[in-house]
């Protein structure tokens, strides 16, 4: 399909593929210079002592969970609202997911208040989502965390440069996880990032990324080791050199297309303000967003599959963010779900569509969309 506005279109050019070209060049695909130049500048974008470079924020997860210590057995809060990776890599652990639902219909993350009716002697950690690139009410929840010894790992796939109370997503908890997907803020291809100030948890990611093995593939290279042990069972999710250099190249123009996104975002507010009944969640949401994706709840007892279906009819690519992950069949055969006190997340997941939002985007796209829209909702 051939779309007039498309959901999304990453932004790639020149820059990547001579970065990509020189790692070719180069001949060293794995664990080099750029990964580790990759990793301080992302350290340093968030304000943080470590960021560990790995294959996928589905991976990023499944890491920090085990370095905060997820075993089998315990119980990890999470919102339904999310791409089913947060809640799957916590079942990689051996955990349950216990699902938190949103604050609001304005406020689509989970809060204390949310989170705290949860917590049974069994909840090791809480994972946040900073959905949309909107930054979860960060404070509370960690002192909600700390008041019973639990971890904090935000989900920040949505989130890299995004921050509020001074503080950048990713560097609120014990652990941040990133994704660098082809469709997120920033990508690699496939990649992710695990960032923590805690000392303990970068070693733990370190290892458990490449297979558990004490020394690393350049440390044997420049002689410094010639032979390693293996310490506990790990994996191998480490990210690749061609990906590592995309990142440095995509890193560098972050902040400006985060900023570009949200001049779009501030459009579609505007454009859309007079919609009766339309929903634009985060209205006054304190911080600064990464701005995602651009969701909007459709006034109560309009049919969503119509509405989706005359904005392709115009051209216009639209999705849904997000089906709640207790719904889904192998949550419910898992015993996992479906939740009927997620009020608000099932409302939401039933009314949502989520519209065109990119930082090469024109405003008069902006505009095609909108009137789209307000044409889908009066007929
Ligand atoms: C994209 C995404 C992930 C998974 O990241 P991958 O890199 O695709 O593995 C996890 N959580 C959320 C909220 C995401 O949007």
């Amino acid at each position: 399909m051939n779309w007039k506005v498309p959901l999304f279109d990453p932004d790639l050019g020149p820059e990547e593929s001579d970065a990509l070209v020189e790692v070719i060049r180069s001949k060293w695909l794995t664990m080099g210079d750029r990964t580790q130049r990759f990793e301080e500048e992302f350290a340093a974008l968030l304000g943080c002592r470590h960021a560990l470079a790995v294959s996928s924020g589905t991976t990023a997860l499944h890491l920090g969970l085990l370095a905060a210590g997820v075993r089998p057995g315990n119980e990890v809060i999470c919102p339904s609202l999310t791409f089913v990776a947060t809640a799957n890599a916590i079942r990689y652990c051996g955990a349950r997911p216990v699902f938190a639902d949103i604050d609001s219909l304005d406020q689509w993350n989970v809060s204390r208040a949310t989170i705290e009716p949860r917590i049974t002697a069994k909840t090791k950690a809480i994972v946040v989502v900073h959905y949309g690139g909107y930054v979860c009410d960060m404070g509370p929840i960690v002192d909600l965390a700390k008041e019973h010894g639990l971890a904090v790992i935000e989900d920040a796939a949505h989130a890299p440069g995004a921050s509020r109370d001074g503080n950048c997503a990713g560097a609120w908890g014990d652990v941040g996880c990133f994704s660098f997907f082809s469709n997120k803020n920033m990508t690699t291809g496939e990649g992710g990032m695990v960032t923590t100030d805690r000392d303990d948890i970068a070693d733990s990611v370190k290892l458990l990324r490449s297979h558990g093995m004490t020394s690393l593939t350049l440390d044997r290279h420049k002689g410094h080791a010639f032979s390693y042990d293996v310490v506990r069972l790990g994996y191998n999710y480490r990210m690749g050199e061609l990906n590592a250099a995309l990142g440095l190249a995509q890193l560098g123009h972050l902040s400006e297309r985060n900023a570009r996104r949200g001049r779009l975002v501030a459009r579609y507010r505007d454009r859309l303000a007079d919609l009766n009944g339309l929903r634009i969640p985060f209205h006054d949401h304190g911080g600064e967003s990464a701005y995602h994706i651009m969701p909007v709840m459709l006034p109560d007892g309009v049919d969503r599959a119509q509405v989706m279906e005359a904005l392709k009819q115009a051209g216009i690519q639209s999705s849904i963010h997000y089906r709640p992950v207790d719904t889904f069949t192998d949550f419910r055969d898992a015993g996992l779900g479906p939740c009927e006190y997620l009020r608000h997340t099932h409302r939401v997941g039933d009314g949502v569509v989520t519209l065109p939002l990119f930082p090469s985007m024109g405003e008069d796209s902006v505009d095609v969309v909108c009137a789209a829209l307000r044409n889908a909702l009066v007929l």
